[in-house]
């Protein structure tokens, strides 16, 4: 029998963590550096509407997971994406080749997101979620791992760093 095996070129890298750890900022430069389609989640949500409706309690959009998927099947079929989301667990395992979970110490991410204006509840939401190393629990459960690695996003020479890091990673990947 054919082994039906991915068809891409170039890797898709999913860039997942906790709300304020750096997954857009890094993802985005990281898409200039190396020419790579930078798919913000939550923006595409916003944009394309696929959720179903707004949560009031936790104070966001409920992505319907299913409309999201469909929406990037063929786009993640082609290769050479990188997909920031604060969850990792609905998409198809074999969409990544790498799930990178960023981390951030408590404090620092306390401040940023204080600086976000985030309510009281959502704030210690997210830093328990962070404590707790919910996401990188959460990628080990989804992927294989080999597959996920655990970065540091505390300063910006650790963006630096982790940029430098991806950039090695995809040039040496090979399909
Ligand atoms: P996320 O997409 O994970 O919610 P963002 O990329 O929006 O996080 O970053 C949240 C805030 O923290 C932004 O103001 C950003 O400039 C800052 N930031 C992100 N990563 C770092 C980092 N490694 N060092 C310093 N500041 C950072
Ligand atoms: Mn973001």
């Amino acid at each position: 029998m054919v082994e039906q095996g991915s068809q891409r070129k170039r890797p898709n890298i999913l860039v997942t963590g906790t709300p304020g750890t750096g997954k857009t900022t890094m993802s985005s430069a990281l898409a200039e550096a190396i020419q790579l389609r930078h798919i913000n989640i939550g923006e595409l949500v916003k944009e394309k509407n696929l959720h179903d409706g707004w949560d009031d309690e936790l104070d966001c959009y409920v992505i319907n997971e299913d409309l999201v998927c469909d929406e990037l099947e063929d786009i993640m079929e082609g290769g050479g994406n990188i997909v920031d989301y604060h969850g990792c667990d609905f998409f198809p395992e074999r969409w990544f080749d790498c799930v990178v979970v960023l981390q951030t110490d408590n404090s620092v991410l306390y401040d940023r997101l204080s600086k976000r204006g985030y309510t009281e509840s959502k704030l210690s939401n997210n830093v328990e979620c962070e404590i707790f190393q919910v996401l990188l629990e959460e990628a080990k459960e989804s992927y294989p791992e080999d597959r996920v690695i655990a970065l540091r996003s505390d300063t910006i020479e650790d963006i630096n760093m982790n940029i430098a890091t991806l950039t090695e990673w995809v040039g040496n990947w090979h399909p």
